[in-house]
């Protein structure tokens, strides 16, 4: 059974205001974000089909994995696409306590030096959201409007560029997965969904401090 949904119903988006789930839908600017990297092989895949299209992105970190693969991380920073933090370890915010989730956004954020934050599996209590803005007053929480499904092992390629097709809108964010659990689905959908939508008009822009 699917446990997600593709698009983020309108509910959700009005219980957690001081979250962000989407963005201005006047211009047809799509934001493409990619969780869980820097990895070999899926990041640098990913920033070539990027400079294909000349497209900027938004790569929500995992900080050990930035420890690991520093020459990558300084790929993404080079190519001028916005880092945000997502932990240093993944964690899960409702199954953490308070103070051990704090400790990894500040071990993660002392290496990725940004204002942008997405919970890992967009799990978060409330008081950790009063903790980490505490902690960082310019923080801004990034969730989404598409969820790509990519990291599903049991939806085919097919379906999943289906998905984000149909549902991605002007101003979308996108989540997408630079992991190699995404892999199989990423390297099918991506290329094509970003023919699609420059066919379209659109242009793919980063997030950045005014949201
Ligand atoms: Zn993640």
């Amino acid at each position: 059974m699917k446990m997600y949904l593709v698009k983020t119903p309108w509910l959700l988006k009005k219980i957690y205001p001081q979250l962000i789930w989407d963005s201005d839908k006047r211009d047809r600017v799509i934001y493409l974000t990619f969780d869980d990297g820097p990895i070999p092989i899926v990041t640098p895949f990913v920033l070539n089909i990027l400079e294909q299209y000349k497209a900027k992105a938004t790569f929500f970190c995992i900080g050990e994995n930035v420890t690991k693969h520093t020459d990558i991380f300084a790929n993404v920073k080079a190519a001028g696409h916005t880092i945000g933090n997502h932990t240093f370890n993944h964690l899960k915010g409702w199954d953490t306590a308070d103070d051990i989730y704090l400790q990894n956004f500040v071990k993660a954020s002392d290496l990725l030096h940004t204002s942008l934050f997405r919970p890992p599996y967009g799990r978060v209590k409330r008081s950790q959201i009063k903790l980490l803005k505490e902690q960082q007053p310019d923080l801004k929480i990034i969730m989404w409007d598409v969820l790509s499904g990519d990291f599903d092992t049991t939806l085919s390629p097919e379906k999943c560029l289906q998905n984000v097709l149909k549902h991605t809108e002007p101003g979308s964010i996108i989540v997408f997965h630079d992991s190699i659990k995404a892999f199989e689905r990423l390297e099918y959908v991506l290329p094509r969904a970003m023919e699609v939508w420059s066919k379209d008009g659109y242009t793919f822009s980063c997030l950045n401090q005014d949201f």
